[in-house]
């Protein structure tokens, strides 16, 4: 077995990026396992809120991601039944808050390629094994002992510490025996791409929600790889249908016509995916000297954009307390408790804003009673007509709201 006398990172998406950047430019010594060899191109997080956008310059990728994604000051929220704009929140109600009072689209993969490049200049000690897969995690009092299959052959590694960034299905929660607590919602999501430009033809902004009783839906711009960019539109999918008829041009088709007309057309579907959809939380964020961040953490419906950014946030909070006991800045006891923050911080946040919100999101998109429906919209059109009350609802939906709750918990 190998000493590395270094943190090991399990998992290369945005998190795991996010963390390895933040401790290497902290001094502390790094090394990544990665399972993908590049990185993965799936349709999931899209949207950075100001806070990650934040925390992003600060290492350096800011400015690439934002150059690489779409500047999305508002955000929608419309009856899909009537296409009447209910609400447009406008980021520029936060501006006195944030050096960005705005979103950038930016595909998650485009995000973590930004930065493996910032990584791969070499400037700090941070070793990356791409295409290599962590299988056993195992702790002791003074290190952890992981191996690992990857193009250099099998390898068994002992560290001091370990951050399982290694997302929902996370090996290593797994293998610390962590409860991921929580619950899976009937529907699976369904994402389809297209290229169909619905800012131009229904004056839609880059992020927007369409409540229905029947059947909501969420449409969101990305760059993509044109200079046009496409769009992804999410749909809810009864238990009863089957991921062949869900995945079916017909019930694509049903479903796009359903809610913006035309036909078949005008929506050429570019990709589609179907997502079993989780509210979970880790009951620890940390156990010994093992640690969860992002997704390995905490999961959630994507209704909001939540999930990534807060996991970039998880991995910045850690990384500044894992560096002030790796420099030996808290001794002893006062270590312990730091790193322990860490949990109580970031699982309090995970549940207080990311799982209250995104259930919360869900419930107003597809409420069924008319009088509590129509409540829940008039109370929307009113926050965002109001400055005074769009402020706090947009220091919430920002994630801003969750770092200083988070700094304020000792
Ligand atoms: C449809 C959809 C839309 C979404 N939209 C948004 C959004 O707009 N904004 C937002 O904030 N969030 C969004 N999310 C959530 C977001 O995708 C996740 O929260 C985010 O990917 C979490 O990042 P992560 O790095 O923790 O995990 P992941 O991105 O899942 O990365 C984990 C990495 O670990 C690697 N790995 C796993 N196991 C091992 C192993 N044993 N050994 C080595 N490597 C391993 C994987 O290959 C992967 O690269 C969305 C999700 C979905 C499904």
């Amino acid at each position: 077995m190998q000493r590395l006398d270094r943190v090991v990172i399990v998992g290369g998406g945005p998190v795991g990026l996010t963390a390895a950047l933040a401790l290497g430019q902290s001094g502390v010594p790094v090394t990544l396992f990665e399972h993908y060899a590049t990185p993965f191109e799936d349709p999931r997080a899209a949207t950075l809120h100001p806070p990650s956008l934040e925390m992003l310059s600060a290492l350096g990728a800011g400015e690439e991601v934002i150059r690489r994604g779409l500047v999305a000051p508002r955000f929608q929220f419309r009856d899909r039944a009537t296409f009447e704009v209910v609400a447009t929140f406008d980021l520029a109600h936060i501006a006195d808050a944030t050096a960005h009072p705005y979103c950038v689209q930016c595909e998650q993969h485009k995000v973590a390629a930004a930065l493996l490049d910032l990584i791969g200049s070499g400037k700090w000690d941070i070793e990356i094994n791409l295409g290599t897969t962590v299988s056993s995690v195992a702790q002791d009092g003074d290190g952890v002992m992981i191996t690992a299959a990857g193009p250099q052959g099998e390898i068994a590694v002992r560290a001091p510490w370990i951050l399982g960034a290694d997302g929902g299905r996370s090996t290593v929660r797994k293998a610390l025996g962590i409860e991921f607590e929580g619950f899976t919602w009937r529907e699976r999501f369904l994402v389809v791409t297209t290229p169909f430009d619905f800012r131009t033809t229904f004056g839609f902004e880059y992020r927007n929600y369409l409540s229905d009783p029947a059947e909501w839906c969420a449409l969101f711009k990305v760059p993509g790889f044109t200079p046009e960019g496409h769009w992804r539109v999410v749909f809810p999918t009864p238990p009863e249908e089957t991921d062949e008829e869900v995945l079916s041009d017909a019930s694509i088709l049903r479903r796009l016509t359903g809610a913006f007309g035309g036909s078949a057309r005008d929506f050429p579907v570019m990709h589609r995916n179907l997502y079993i959809v989780n509210q979970r939380v880790a009951a620890r964020f940390r156990k010994g000297r093992a640690f969860l961040a992002g997704d390995a953490a905490h999961v959630n419906n994507p209704l909001g954009g939540l999930g990534m950014n807060s996991g970039i946030h998880d991995a910045v909070n850690l990384a500044g307390k894992l560096a002030a006991v790796w420099h030996g800045r808290v001794p002893g006891a006062a270590a312990e408790d730091l790193l322990d923050r860490y949990h109580r911080q970031r699982h309090t946040v995970a549940h207080e804003f990311v799982q209250a919100q995104t259930i919360r999101n869900k419930q107003t998109l597809e409420e069924r009673d008319p009088e509590v429906r129509a409540r829940a919209l008039a109370h929307l059109r009113a926050t965002a007509a109001d400055p005074k009350r769009a402020r706090p609802y947009l220091m919430n939906t920002s994630l801003l709201a969750s770092i200083t709750r988070a700094d304020a918990i000792p």
